[in-house]
């Protein structure tokens, strides 16, 4: 397996600590309101990952955090909490707040069939942890106590910026951009591990400490939990892109401070998906979710389709165009597979053949476009009887999961096609030819084409 490592910069071999075990972390939502479609696919890539290194032979330990405390609303010190802002917009409390978002999160995660980490850990459940990891920071004289808060003096370790290549300006101006200078910090770019005294009196969420009634930082919380879980070393840490600064930055600078070793060995980072203003926001109140494009009738999966056809690593801009055409294109794949007649016996060498460039496509640092090229080119392969297909595609939607194979269902039982094949026919008949073209190219998208004869219409599914 190929992937790409923001460590290097390049597509390493990957080769975990331990022969044929992946420990693999995954930063989880902030559950102050709706995941948005940008951080489902954040979520689809890391799902394709797991599924991909299982594909592979790999047996996968995964944990993923839910962050319901310390995430300000800037990435770094400054801002107030988020969970503190929805606790204001909604009069709930936290855990309220928090147990609502988990929830809707986990159901738009399994509409696009992403696949639940062994371990999800919520970051109020591991108190004890970050302030085992403070309290070892602080003997080794590495986070230093200001003005009431823990800080963690980022000019005691060796690498602070290797994430980012050493871009050090640009990371420091880009991130405390309209961030005012913290009176109680030894460098500005240190980091707070722990808040005691802040300007945010009324924080809810408080923990006795050895350092009074506080709460953690935001970046300690992953440290905290995946060397809990996952033990002292890491195979794959992952996030969005803008996770790769401050956040895993300062994940990595405390964490190999804290075990005294280097950490983990690979990070994974998903490029963004945008809207066509060029940011989608979870803060500005309106939020595009999963669910939403459910109601409007979208199939999820029509979603996932559309991440799977692009790279991880490439920016995708979200438009209803760019959907439609992938639910269309989707539909019309499934409906395809759909009419395939289970006939014939396994071809084991064709099916070791599809299923070795099936390996190299995803092993490829995850590329899942050619692995659906490869798809495309199995159900137009003559050589492959259709049973082998089926197998074949049985095999490969482990790691697409597209539900490629669905219960097959004649035209005849699909009230919704008849309905509007009889619909055309009545339109032609009263001669609202518009109204009948346009029921017929709906009908195409949905992978019906339908034929006029002398004799009637008739209709096959598109692509047999
Ligand atoms: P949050 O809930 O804000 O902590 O974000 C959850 C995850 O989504 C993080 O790993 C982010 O890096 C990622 N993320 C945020 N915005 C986007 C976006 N527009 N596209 C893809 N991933 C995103
Ligand atoms: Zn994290």
């Amino acid at each position: 397996m190929k992937i790409y490592n923001t460590l290097s910069r390049t597509i390493e071999e990957f080769i975990p600590h331990e022969e044929g075990i992946v420990k693999m972390y995954t930063c989880g939502p902030t559950v102050y309101h709706y995941a948005h479609i940008g951080n489902i696919r954040n979520y689809i890539g890391h799902d394709v990952l797991e599924k991909a290194l299982l594909y592979c032979g790999y047996s996968v330990k995964r944990a993923m955090n839910i962050t319901d405390v310390g995430h300000l609303t800037s990435d770094s010190d400054s801002g107030e909490d988020k969970m503190e802002v929805a606790r204001k917009r909604e009069k709930k409390s936290s855990m309220e707040i928090a147990d609502f978002y988990t929830k809707a999160f986990f159901e738009d995660f399994a509409k696009v069939n992403c696949k639940k980490p062994e371990i999800v850990s919520r970051a109020t459940d591991n108190i004890d942890m970050y302030i085992q990891i403070i309290e070892n920071l602080l003997e080794k004289d590495i986070a230093y106590i200001s003005g009431g808060n823990i800080y963690f003096d980022i000019s005691k370790v060796k690498d602070y910026y290797v994430l980012t290549n050493h871009i050090e300006d640009k990371m420091v101006v880009g991130a405390r951009l309209g961030v005012e200078e913290d009176g109680n910090k030894r460098n500005q770019a240190d980091f707070v591990l722990w808040f005691t005294t802040s300007k945010f009196e009324n924080h809810e969420l408080l923990w006795d400490s050895p350092w009074g009634k506080g709460y953690p930082g935001w970046h300690i919380e992953c440290t905290g939990i995946a060397i809990r879980y996952l033990g002292e070393y890491l195979d794959i840490h992952g996030g969005g892109v803008d996770n790769i600064f401050p956040h895993h930055t300062n994940e990595i600078a405390q964490s190999e401070a804290y075990l005294g070793h280097k950490w983990c060995n690979y990070w994974f980072h998903n490029e963004h998906l945008n809207d066509e203003s060029g940011k989608m926001s979870k803060s500005n109140g309106d939020i595009l979710t999963i669910s939403h494009l459910e109601s409007l009738g979208y199939d999820p999966l029509s979603f996932r389709y559309m991440c799977l056809n692009s790279h991880y690593r490439r920016q995708l801009v979200f438009s209803y165009d760019a959907l439609n055409q992938a639910e269309a294109t989707y539909k019309k794949l499934i409906n395809r597979i759909a009419s395939i007649t289970d006939d014939g016996e396994l071809d084991e060498g064709a099916f070791a053949n599809y299923n070795t460039r099936f390996i190299e496509a995803i092993s490829d640092d995850l590329n899942t476009a050619n692995a659906l090229s490869l798809l495309y080119e199995l159900l137009k392969d003559e050589q492959v009887n259709n049973h082998t297909k089926l197998d074949l595609i049985r095999k490969f939607d482990k790691v697409f999961s597209l539900d490629l194979i669905r219960e097959k269902k004649t035209l005849e039982n699909d009230s919704e096609i008849m309905a509007l094949i009889e619909e055309r026919a009545l339109a032609k008949k009263n001669k609202d030819f518009a109204l009948a073209d346009s029921i017929r190219e709906d009908l195409y998208n949905k992978g019906i084409e339908l034929i006029d004869t002398r004799e009637g219409t008739t209709y096959r599914i598109v692509g047999e």
